[in-house]
């Protein structure tokens, strides 16, 4: 059983797969190059949930480091392996990945086996009547949930094979970072889940928007990982309103997956050709904003936070991760691919899907229906959504003793040390405009 984006026991189709009939299995765990791209955070993530990985399967797990194609193909020869199971992985590098494998397992007479994936529904799975995929999310999440899924199922029984008699060349270094990661590992993500279920999933609907308040599951790197499979949340879900809402926002997770499936290209391309023709800035000028956006010190309270947020826990709030997106798009004109990239190297549950969709949709490049034209106001959102001033008080420590009324836009009033905007969201409103009306002219 080769692990990946699964690392779990529980409901864990491909490893009861593996160890059907009494089988023996053998855990592996590749330390590909590729992860080299990955920032810290993410990779401290994953070695926290392979050594409670390891833990739980009596320290069998074996890692070997290197090109998947040669490694797992070496492995299954070195332990006579007739068959390697994985879960299946639907993005751009695990499909190349996956297809390389698979041919060299085959030509050593070997098979590369794919069960289950890290979504409840298999992207490429949900199609339109006329066998098309959804570009729009309330039609494909109708037929999604019309789909179904299987009840999560319980660890099966295995008989570890591992590193007892296979000599293994050690775990993955695990990077330090600035901060203390949560628990991390089935355990810890099963409980996060429980605790998140008897509390404040009740009020998801009313609390998911407002960033002060712990009102979101903060699932995501649990998910990323597969430590927790989707199919264990929906099963404990009921027909309220807000267990119904974040059943869509799972729902979110797998539509974007289903895009970048069909469409592998719009990782760092825009879904929108159309879009091809928007100016962005990429001088000097430019570079020197988006410092000031990466270091959290455009002088947007709201917008400081959220970087500052990211920086300091590798995760940030959603409603925070588009308000800092839009920021990035509209009010600085810079290619939304440089966010995203930023986001890539720093969150802890950085997702190609999610994440590259998720900044496309904001920049109006992706599958929103209300495009570019919509552009959030950095200030009004923030008076919106942390009405307070809570959750900027918390990561933009110059302003914690500015009152409520003032801290949205201290104006004149902020303190030493407190950068001033660095753009006028008026001014650069109207600039985003009249850039569009170019794509608009160009493509009529
Ligand atoms: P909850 O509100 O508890 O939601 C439960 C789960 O649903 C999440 O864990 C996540 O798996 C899924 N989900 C929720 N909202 C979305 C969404 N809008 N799109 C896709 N899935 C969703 N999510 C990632 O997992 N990885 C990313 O790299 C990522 N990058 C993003 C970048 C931008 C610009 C934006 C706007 C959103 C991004 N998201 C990403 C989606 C969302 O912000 C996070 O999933 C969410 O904030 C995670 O917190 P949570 O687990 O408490 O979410």
């Amino acid at each position: 059983m080769w692990f990946r984006r699964d690392l779990r026991l529980a409901d864990n189709a491909a490893l009861a797969a593996a160890a059907a009939d009494g089988r023996e299995v053998v855990p592996l765990f590749v330390v590909d190059p590729a992860f080299d791209r990955a920032g810290a955070a993410r990779m401290a993530y994953m070695a926290a949930a392979l050594d409670s990985l390891d833990e739980s399967m009596q320290r069998a797990l074996v890692y070997r480091h290197g090109d998947p194609v040669e490694v797992v193909g070496r492995f299954a020869a070195e332990v006579d392996a007739a068959a390697v199971y994985v879960a299946k992985d639907f993005g751009p590098y695990g499909r190349r990945r996956d297809a390389a494998v698979a041919e060299r397992l085959r030509a050593d007479g070997r098979s590369l086996v794919g069960v289950g994936s890290p979504y409840a529904v298999d992207p490429g799975t949900v199609l339109k009547g006329d066998g098309t995929p959804y570009a729009v999310f309330t039609p494909f999440s109708k037929m999604w949930r019309s789909t179904g899924w299987a009840a999560p199922s319980a660890a099966p029984q295995v008989t570890w094979h591992g590193a007892p008699t296979v000599p293994c060349d050690g775990p993955t270094t695990r990077p330090q970072l600035p901060f203390t990661l949560p628990p991390i590992g089935e355990s810890a993500g099963l409980e996060r889940w429980r605790r998140f279920r008897d509390g404040a999933l009740d009020d998801y609907d009313d609390q998911r928007n407002l960033p002060g308040v712990d009102g979101t599951s903060r699932l995501s790197a649990d998910l990323r990982w597969g430590i927790v499979h989707p199919r264990q949340l929906l099963a404990e879900l009921d027909d309220s309103k807000s267990h119904t809402v974040f059943g869509s926002e799972l729902g979110w997770r797998e539509f974007y997956a289903d895009v970048l499936f069909h469409r592998p290209n719009t990782s760092w391309e825009n879904l929108n050709p159309k879009m091809e023709t928007m100016p962005v800035d990429t001088d000097a000028r430019a570079r020197d904003r988006f410092a000031a956006w990466c270091a959290g010190v455009t002088g947007y309270p709201i917008v400081d936070a959220g970087m500052r947020e990211l920086a300091e826990t590798g995760w940030m709030h959603n409603r925070v991760r588009m308000i800092v997106a839009s920021f990035l798009v509209k009010d600085l004109h810079l290619p939304w691919q440089w966010g995203a990239r930023w986001f890539m190297q720093h969150l802890i549950d950085g997702d190609l899907a999610s994440n590259n969709h998720g900044w496309q949709w904001t920049a109006g490049t992706g599958t929103d229906a209300a495009p570019y034209f919509r552009i959030f106001n950095p200030t009004a959102q923030s008076e919106r959504f942390d009405p307070q001033g809570d959750y900027i008080r918390t990561w933009v420590r110059e302003l914690a003793s500015v009152a409520s009324a003032v801290i949205h836009q201290p104006g004149l009033l902020r303190p030493d040390g407190y950068p001033a905007p660095i753009v006028d969201h008026a001014v650069e409103r109207d600039e985003a405009l009249a850039r569009y009306k170019v794509v608009t002219a160009t493509t009529r």
